[in-house]
């Protein structure tokens, strides 16, 4: 019996010692504001392939962003993850992110999906698009976000906030496709064509219109593939607007590196694995998502959507015009 407490005891203290150190040696610390659900299953699979560790905290992006800077040079991330070029440009532009020059990065991820500079790089691709009620609406009816704006929409479009950084880029497109002037008149448009006040998230938008509260509104596509998960025979169905024009509106989830790293080989080959395209089959299935890098299937579920012509404008864009975007809006009425 001795001997058998001896050996659990030598066995349990070779365990403790050994193992850390061996398989984690090396250690990735990652300030992540996509939802720890997608996300950690894919630190994990990292982990598991290399041995390196993953620590992360998740968080909305204002307060992660707010963080970094707070910690300056003290912090100890070496990866900011975050929605929306909106956010990952004001990052990269508050000096939190630092340039990254990998081929491997260049190859695999679009360049309008990534910041001209390396300071960010999109890993999915959301398009942010029109849904309609199937009961109440001819899609031969729709054509652009525009054409929204028509008459014959008159309390009939559904909206989320104007506070939400996905509307905040949508306008940021339009202004760099039409100008500030024909966006407003845009915006005015939409604003009076609203059946209720504006929501607080896209789901709400489709639950509104399965309530008959409206027929038309503006979604993240992923959003609506979660309700057709719950319940494939919805009564709604996506458009992809602007096929003859400048395309569908499209962001991207992404990822940086944090300008303070001391890893930043690690942390750079991190983001070559996410752009691999076992990684991109995750990172976008898991959300609904389309992958950023081209040649990696999608959901069966966005599959069924078919394909649809995306804008190719710069995301960065987006941020630069974003600040413009908020303006426009306040003085449209759009809240
Ligand atoms: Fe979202």
């Amino acid at each position: 019996m001795k001997r058998v407490l001896f050996l659990f005891t030598a066995l349990f203290l070779i365990l403790i010692v050994s193992v850390p150190a061996q398989v984690h040696s090396e250690e990735l610390i990652i300030y992540s504001a996509r939802n720890e659900h997608l996300i950690e299953p894919l630190f994990t699979k990292y982990e598991n392939e290399t041995g390196v560790r993953i620590r992360f905290i998740t968080d909305k992006a204002g307060p992660l962003i707010q963080r970094l800077k707070a910690e300056s040079k003290r912090s100890s991330a070496d990866i900011l993850i975050t929605v929306d070029a909106g956010n990952l440009w004001y990052a990269a532009g508050q000096g939190l992110l630092k340039s990254v020059n990998s081929s491997f990065l260049n190859e695999r991820i679009p360049s309008h999906l990534r910041d001209p500079e390396g300071r960010w790089f999109g890993l999915s691709v959301r398009a942010r698009t029109i849904v309609y009620s199937t009961d109440r609406v001819d899609p031969g009816e729709l054509s652009t976000y525009e054409a929204l704006g028509d008459p014959k929409w008159r309390k009939r479009l559904l909206l989320r906030t104007s506070k939400k950084v996905y509307n905040q880029s949508l306008v940021a497109m339009l202004i760099a496709q039409n100008g500030v002037e024909k966006t407003e008149s845009i915006v005015r448009s939409w604003v009076e064509n609203l059946a209720v006040a504006p929501f607080s998230n896209d789901t709400k938008v489709m639950e509104a219109i399965l309530a008959n509260q409206g027929d038309v509104g503006i979604v993240n596509t992923y959003y609506f593939g979660r309700l057709l998960r719950d319940n494939p025979e919805l009564p709604l169905a996506l458009f992809w607007p602007d096929q003859d024009g400048a395309g569908v509106h499209i962001n991207v989830s992404g990822a940086g590196v944090v300008a303070t790293s001391g890893k930043t080989d690690l942390a750079v080959g991190f983001l070559e694995w996410l752009a691999s395209p076992d990684a991109q089959k995750v990172f976008a299935q898991a959300n609904m998502e389309y992958p950023a890098s081209p040649g990696v299937d999608v959901h069966p579920i966005v599959r069924s959507w078919g394909t649809f012509k995306p804008s190719t404008m710069n995301l960065a864009q987006a941020g630069e015009l974003q600040t413009e975007a908020i303006k426009l809006m306040d003085r449209a009425g759009y809240r």
